[in-house]
């Protein structure tokens, strides 16, 4: 797709007018009084949380923004591997993959040796490795990630729109408050016309601040970003330009030998590019601010680094002087270390609330989101009465580590990157282009590994699937639907609804009577054991806890569906129709063998248990019956 020809136009590049472009987004009149969930700040954490929340008719959620609308224009842009899977899950990939700009490749400039004021091409790199995700890297304003987010809250059945104008003054917990109390108060003050100054004040079970670096909520339960002192300074602008430098339209890093480094970043619509020009360190404690940085500053210094090339600026569509240390709050939720056994959580941080990054690996955004994504099916599952609530500690201890090990990854890539200093030279182009291979996992967000705990079982059976590896994001594969033929990729079965779900992959003898994969249907449909019977409703789907999908290894014509386990042919519903999307087999025809890819025991087959954010939890052997319904026992409590 191209767009923005002829100036940049914020919103649906598919609507021509471009006033329709931009839907109107907000909720009129003031407040509830009362919530489940009150979530602070509409960026990319608040927006992830708030949509996956929007799929529960039955949570009482409520979104608040300081801005008076929807985000324009602006700030991140890079959308990593890993969340692109998880647009998949949320249903907006496709929007995203048509509208964006792929990122396949990285090239590299140093100095020229001969003359070293001029640039020259260093290197060539593949951006992401082959066969690591399904999904590419892609490049898209900010302001469109929010618009599919709330597109998703404003079509599910919660209907969620953010009340904008709405700034968190305070937050009080109440002390001595029971689970179910809605325990904490929160004072916010209107900013709308002919409101200005109006309190509003609303009592949530849970609140969750999503609302930034300069986090009030933080603030609010005692705790502070720590990290860096001296801030790096970056300017960033995005523009429409004309220029001769070869490499415009791919990822670049340049580094110049006395003025510092620039980032290219090509951008959606194939005419807008953005730059981030490496600006001085600041002292501690400086503000970028107080040296007055101007647009043509920043032009003018990515004219010195493009030398001997032009650069030739028509347009400014947004640009922004942007300091950024590596800083990290010590924990995500208002319960002290040492209360951890005895207090529940009521309050939470997401997002740059909790960590900041510096621009140069892509990670703030991407990490914001994945931390909602944690959240969000751990809140819904607790609210629902399905777990209890002491899977919410969880989430600080998953993400903080997640945050701590990224958090040093852009530490040393940010020092990597660090340019000249003074020595004419630059940094080392050959060092920084190993490193940026060796750790494309990182930026591709696909290096997150949860440690052993409630949720993530010990490695004991991962010999079965060496490929799903536990505690990391389920690696999808493609398949073939035994029902119709139809080629799919087996991860993106996992819709961003709450529910896990259970793969069984058979094994050599299956699918024969008596086989160890008949069994365990038997076992999960029939036995008073079974997970699916113990923690699912009576009344509700026998598929709406716990989604099972069988992967057989034949080739779907030679297997009959008419005999498969009824548990894999389940009749749902108010007609008690029956899904037919249950099963599998590998795509053969087109050489995926996803018990090959994913280094599947082919003789004994496993079972492998994938959480609703899509992370691995468990492999199991087909016949761990016990096991298995332990596991889920060990957080989710007895359906009613
Ligand atoms: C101006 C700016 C420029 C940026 N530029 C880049 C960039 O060029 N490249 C890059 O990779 N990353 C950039 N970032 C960082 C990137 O946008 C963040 O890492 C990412 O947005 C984090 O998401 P978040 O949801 O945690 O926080 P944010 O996106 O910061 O969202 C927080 C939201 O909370 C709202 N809020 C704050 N306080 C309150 C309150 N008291 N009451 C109500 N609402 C409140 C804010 O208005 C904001 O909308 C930029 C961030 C900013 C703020």
């Amino acid at each position: 797709m191209q767009f923005h020809l002829n100036g940049f136009e914020p919103g649906d590049p598919e609507i021509a007018d471009p006033v329709a472009r931009v839907l109107p987004s907000g909720m009129p009149g003031p407040v509830p009084q009362e919530v489940d969930v009150l979530i602070v700040g509409c960026g990319p954490a608040g927006l992830t949380l708030a949509a996956q929340l929007s799929a529960f008719a039955d949570i009482r959620t409520c979104i608040v923004e300081q801005k008076p609308s929807r985000l324009l224009r602006g700030q991140a842009d890079g959308v990593a591997c890993r969340t692109m899977e998880m647009f998949e899950a949320f249903g907006f990939a496709e929007r995203v993959l048509k509208e964006s700009c792929w990122i396949t490749e990285t090239m590299f400039w140093k100095p020229d040796e001969n003359k070293p004021d001029n640039i020259v091409r260093s290197g060539r790199v593949q951006d992401v490795e082959d066969g690591l995700s399904e999904m590419p890297h892609v490049i898209l304003n900010q302001a469109r990630v929010h618009d599919g987010y709330l597109d998703v809250m404003r079509k599910s059945s919660a209907k969620l729109e953010p009340y904008y104008s709405r700034r968190l003054l305070d937050l009080e917990i109440a002390p001595a408050a029971r689970f179910e109390d809605h325990a904490v108060t929160v004072r916010l003050e209107r900013l709308d016309a002919g409101h200005e100054g109006e309190i509003e004040t609303i009592k949530a079970r849970y609140v969750v601040g999503c609302d930034g670096a300069r986090s009030t909520v933080r603030k609010s339960i005692g705790r502070e970003l720590r990290g860096d002192s001296a801030n790096h300074a970056w300017g960033v602008m995005d523009v429409l330009a004309v220029t001769d430098f070869p490499d415009i339209r791919y990822k670049v890093l340049i580094q110049s030998a006395r003025d510092g480094s620039i980032i290219v970043i090509p951008r959606e619509g194939g005419y807008l590019v953005r730059l981030y020009v490496e600006l001085a360190n600041l002292d501690a404690g400086e503000r970028i601010a107080s040296r007055n940085i101007t647009p043509d500053d920043l032009i003018a210094k990515a004219r010195r680094i493009l030398n001997p090339h032009t650069l030739d600026v028509k347009e400014i569509a947004w640009w922004s002087v942007y300091e950024i240390g590596q800083r990290l709050t010590d924990k995500f939720d208002d319960v002290p270390a040492e209360e951890v056994e005895t207090r529940l959580p009521r309050v939470f941080i997401a997002g740059d609330a909790c960590h900041t990054h510096s621009p140069k690996a892509g990670q703030g955004m991407n990490v914001s989101m994945q931390d909602a994504f944690n959240l969000g099916w751990k809140l819904a599952s607790v609210l629902r009465g399905r777990s209890a609530p002491h899977l919410l500690h969880s989430y600080s201890a998953e993400r903080q580590a997640v945050a701590k090990e990224l958090i040093d990854f852009d530490r040393e890539w940010a020092e990597l990157l660090a340019s000249a200093k003074g020595d004419n030279k630059g940094a080392d182009a050959a060092q920084t282009q190993d490193y940026f291979v060796r750790h494309g996992r990182y930026t591709a967000g696909t290096a997150t590994h949860y440690r052993p705990s409630l949720l993530t079982a010990k490695g004991d059976h991962q010999h079965l699937a060496k490929g799903f590896a536990i505690g990391t994001r389920f690696h999808s594969a493609p398949v073939v639907r035994l029902s119709d033929a139809k080629p799919v990729h087996l991860g993106h079965v996992a819709k961003a609804d709450g529910r896990f779900r259970l793969y069984l992959f058979a094994g050599a003898g299956d699918p024969a009577d008596g086989s160890p994969l008949r069994t365990l249907c038997d076992f999960l449909s029939e036995s008073p054991k079974s997970p699916i019977k113990r923690h699912t409703q009576a009344s509700a789907d026998i598929d709406s806890v716990i989604d099972v999908r069988a992967v057989f290894q034949q080739a779907h014509t030679a297997l009959a569906i008419e005999t498969m386990p009824p548990l894999l042919l389940p009749r749902k519903g108010r007609y008690g129709l029956i899904d037919y999307e249950k099963m599998f087999c590998p795509d053969l025809r087109s050489g995926h063998d996803i018990f090959a890819m994913r280094g599947v025991d082919r003789n004994k087959g496993c079972m492998v248990v994938v959480r609703p954010d899509q992370y691995v939890a468990h492999v199991l052997p087909l016949d761990a019956h016990e096991e298995l319904a332990g596991f889920f026992n060990g957080f989710m409590l007895r359906a009613e």
